[in-house]
């Protein structure tokens, strides 16, 4: 089973720590996830694993080799970059071929090798075409031959879809995530942004700063997200995160917007904050109303509306089903949630465990 690894690594430029003490490991059958916002450390985790970035501290392994030593030539990484970097005055052919014509490989082996990649990636009516006379998820999948011409030991994708509309991408991300499954090679998708990692990583890595936030299934990141950063981060509209404190096992919000039960027995204490998805947010009846607000704005999305509404100079959000009536801006709402939807952070942001759920 090949597996690269990464131990305790950090990177410095000049006096500015870029990543801080990263450990991970990636399987064959893995597609790695690492999402995060702008400048948080994701390429420069991938530049070090391509060898293009030599680690402050820290090690990195391929299987058992020791890889801080050995050059990017000879490291056998497949990447594949937001802008194609194809060469414009080559053909799809040209292209695909270039990293094995660069190792001189014989070209009865290369016509070969780029003729099986074409029909993998449905390529094979363009391979006498130019770059510039394909549509950008062709050019896209010319990039994706080429990284894998070579059979690479690992797979380092940089928001390899950024330039691609909508549809296109969404359909490129299947072709990906199908590649890298036949392939079985250990696979690196960098993004910022959470749908794509939640659809297209078994592995998702949340970062921040330079560090690492979690490391789990898309499940465990949006159903059981390890600190507010995470639990804000990933999932759209985001998580709503009230502060308040807890007397008698209660939650108080801070200010008296609700006060909810909880269902376990829970140390008093004078700041923590309560999380609640937006889908678990629903209008009440009089009865069950928890907490009385009023409609500030939406969003309507077709399959669904998002309601906003104001507290304290923060805006919060629910969900509103399609087949709900949509109360107007400025009407009064009662809202409800279920206990068991509710996630606590400490004072610092930590996930309270909740062991009853
Ligand atoms: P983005 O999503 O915007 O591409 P990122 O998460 O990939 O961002 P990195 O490009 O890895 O972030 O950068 C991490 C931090 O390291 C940033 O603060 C960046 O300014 C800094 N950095 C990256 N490369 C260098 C460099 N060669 N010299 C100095 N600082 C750098």
């Amino acid at each position: 089973m090949n597996k690269l690894k990464l131990v305790e690594v950090s990177k410095s430029f000049g006096g500015h720590r870029a990543i801080n003490n990263i450990s991970f490991e990636v399987e064959e059958e893995d597609i790695c996830v690492l999402v995060g916002p702008s400048g948080c450390g994701k390429t420069t985790i991938l530049r070090i694993i391509a060898g293009l970035e030599t680690p402050t501290s820290g090690k990195i392994f391929y299987n058992n080799e020791l890889w801080n030593e050995i050059p990017p030539g000879e490291r056998n990484v497949g990447m594949v970059f937001q802008n194609y970097a194809l060469y414009p005055h080559m053909t799809v052919y040209e292209n695909i071929g270039f990293p094995l014509v660069i190792n001189k490989q014989d070209k009865k082996f290369i016509a070969q090798r780029v003729i099986e990649i074409a029909k993998l990636l449905n390529l094979d009516e363009k391979l006498n075409k130019k770059p510039k006379e394909l549509s950008g998820g062709e050019r896209q999948r010319v990039a994706l031959g080429r990284a894998i011409a070579r059979r690479p030991k690992i797979f380092l994708f940089d928001e390899p879809l950024s330039n691609l509309d909508a549809k296109l991408r969404v359909n490129m991300r299947t072709e990906i995530v199908n590649l890298c499954r036949a392939l079985r090679i250990p696979s690196i998708y960098v993004t910022h942004d959470q749908i794509e990692a939640l659809t297209m990583g078994n592995k998702i890595i949340v970062l921040k700063d330079g560090e690492i936030q979690q490391i789990g299934s898309p499940n465990d990141v949006y159903n059981k997200p390890a600190n507010t950063f995470v639990a804000t981060f990933i999932g759209l509209p985001q998580m709503n995160i009230f502060k308040g404190r807890i007397i008698n096992s209660v939650f108080h919000e801070e200010n008296s917007l609700f006060t909810i039960n909880l269902p376990l027995p829970i140390e008093n204490s004078e700041e923590l904050f309560l999380g609640v998805r937006p889908e678990d947010l629903f209008i009440a009846s009089e009865y069950e109303t928890m907490l009385k607000t009023v409609v500030k704005t939406y969003e309507f999305v077709g399959y669904e509306t998002i309601i906003y509404f104001e507290h304290y100079g923060r805006l919060f959000s629910f969900i509103l089903p399609k087949e709900k009536s949509r109360p107007k801006i400025g009407e009064n709402i009662g809202l409800s949630f279920d206990v068991k939807s509710i996630h606590l952070f400490d004072s610092n942001g930590r996930r309270i465990v909740l062991s009853l759920y």
